[in-house]
C-alpha cells in the first residue's frame, strides 16, 4: 500500500509499505478522508516528538477492509472515525483514569502509523462508526472531539461573554460548541476576512478582524463587545503575542484557555499581579479523551457543521502541495483522499 513515510524531519517518500498482521483485537482499514492540520506541519518539521519512520495523520475516517479474529464490535464494510490516540491501562495515571497524562500515551500520526495512507491498523475499540454521517462532516470528528475536551476544561459559566481568537477549524468549532454550552454571546477575533465571514456563519454573534502582529491595535474594538471582559477567552491561535494581549481583556474571575499549539521555545510575559488581584484562571486543553463519541453526537445533529469549511482535497502523491496550502489565508480545512476522491466537490 502507498504511505506518506518520514525517514527524518522533513525528509519524506510517497512509498510502497508491506501491510503488516493484524492482532486479534485489531482492524485494518482504508482511509478515505484524512483531515490535514497545523499538527502535521509541526511534524514535518520535526516537532511534536515524533517518532521516525512515520506516516502522519491524526483524523482519520475510514473503511473497516479486514477485522482481527477476536473482533466482534465492529464489521468489514463499516465506516468509521478512528479515535487515533492509545493509552497503555497500565501506568499510575491510567489507573486514576487521567488517561491523557498515560505516561505511554502514543498517537496514531505521530508515534504509530496514521492515516496518510491507504490503510492504517487501529484497535477496534477505537473506531466509532459514523452510521450515514456525511465524509464531509465526519472528517471533523477529530476535532471536534479534541473541542470538546477544551469545552471539558473549560466549565463555562451560564451567560459567559465568550472570546475567541483564531478563526480556523479548530476556532470555528470552538464557536459553534460554545453557542450550545451556555455562552450568551460569542466574539470570534481573527485576520482573515473570509474566516470570519465563515464565523458569522457558524455561531458568532460579533467578529473583529485583527492583525496578529500588532494584536493590541484592535483590543479597544474587541473590548467594546464585552464591557467590563470576557468571562471566557479562548487562545485558538497559539501565537504568544496575541495570548498577551488577552490577559487584559479577561474579566475579573474569568478563565483564559490556552487551545492553539505554540512552539515549545515560545514565552509569554505576564503580570502576575493581574492573575492575583482579578482572581484570572488560566487553564490549558491538550487533545481529548473518549470525546469521539459526543463529537459525531454534534456533527449528527448539525450543531458542528462542516458546511463550507472543507476547502481543499488532495491525493498522497500531492502531499507537499497539501502542507503548503496551510499557510493560505484561503485555506480553512485541507483532507488528504488518500485512495482517490470520496468528498463532494
Ligand atoms: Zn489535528
Ligand atoms: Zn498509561
Amino acid at each position: 500500500m502507498r504511505a506518506i513515510a518520514y525517514t527524518e524531519a522533513e525528509q519524506y517518500a510517497v512509498a510502497e509499505l508491506e501491510d503488516r498482521p493484524l492482532s486479534g483485537t485489531e482492524v485494518r482499514v482504508e482511509n478515505l478522508a484524512v483531515g490535514l492540520c497545523g499538527t502535521d506541519l509541526h511534524l514535518h518539521q520535526g516537532h511534536n516528538y515524533p517518532a521516525y519512520p512515520l506516516t502522519p495523520g491524526h483524523e482519520i475516517i475510514a473503511r473497516v477492509i479486514e477485522t482481527g479474529p477476536e473482533v466482534d464490535t465492529v464489521s468489514v464494510g463499516k465506516l468509521v472515525a478512528v479515535d487515533n490516540v492509545v493509552y497503555c491501562m497500565d501506568c499510575v495515571r491510567c489507573k486514576k483514569g487521567e488517561f491523557n497524562f498515560c505516561e505511554r500515551r502514543r498517537s496514531m500520526g505521530t508515534k504509530l502509523p496514521g492515516g496518510f495512507a491507504e490503510h492504517a491498523v487501529a484497535p477496534a475499540e477505537k473506531c466509532y462508526p459514523i452510521g450515514d454521517l456525511p465524509l464531509e462532516a465526519a472528517v471533523l470528528t477529530e476535532p471536534t472531539a479534541c473541542a470538546l475536551h477544551g469545552l471539558h476544561m473549560l466549565q463555562v459559566p451560564i451567560g459567559a461573554r465568550v472570546l475567541i481568537t483564531g478563526a480556523g477549524p479548530s476556532g470555528l468549532i470552538l464557536a459553534q460548541l460554545l453557542q450550545h454550552s451556555g455562552a450568551a454571546s460569542v466574539t470570534v477575533a481573527a485576520p482573515t476576512a473570509i474566516k470570519l465571514d465563515l464565523a458569522l456563519r457558524r455561531g458568532a454573534d460579533a467578529i473583529v478582524q485583527v492583525d496578529r502582529h500588532d494584536f493590541t491595535a484592535a483590543a479597544p474594538e474587541i473590548a467594546a463587545h464585552a464591557p467590563g471582559g470576557f468571562d471566557v477567552v479562548v487562545d485558538a491561535t497559539g501565537v504568544p503575542n496575541v495570548l498577551e494581549g488577552l490577559i487584559p481583556l479577561t474579566a475579573p474571575g474569568g478563565t483564559l484557555m490556552v487551545y492553539g499549539m505554540a512552539g515549545p521555545q515560545d514565552r509569554i510575559s505576564l503580570a502576575p499581579f493581574e492573575i492575583f488581584r482579578r482572581q484570572l484562571r488560566i487553564v490549558g486543553s491538550f487533545a481529548q479523551t473518549f470525546d469521539f463519541g459526543r463529537a459525531i453526537d454534534f456533527l449528527a445533529a448539525g450543531k458542528v457543521t462542516a458546511e463550507g469549511m472543507i476547502t481543499h482535497r488532495f491525493g498522497l502523491e500531492q502531499y507537499r502541495q497539501a502542507l503548503d496550502t496551510l499557510a493560505d489565508p484561503a485555506c480553512v480545512k485541507a483532507v488528504i483522499e488518500p485512495n482517490g476522491p470520496v468528498l463532494d466537490r
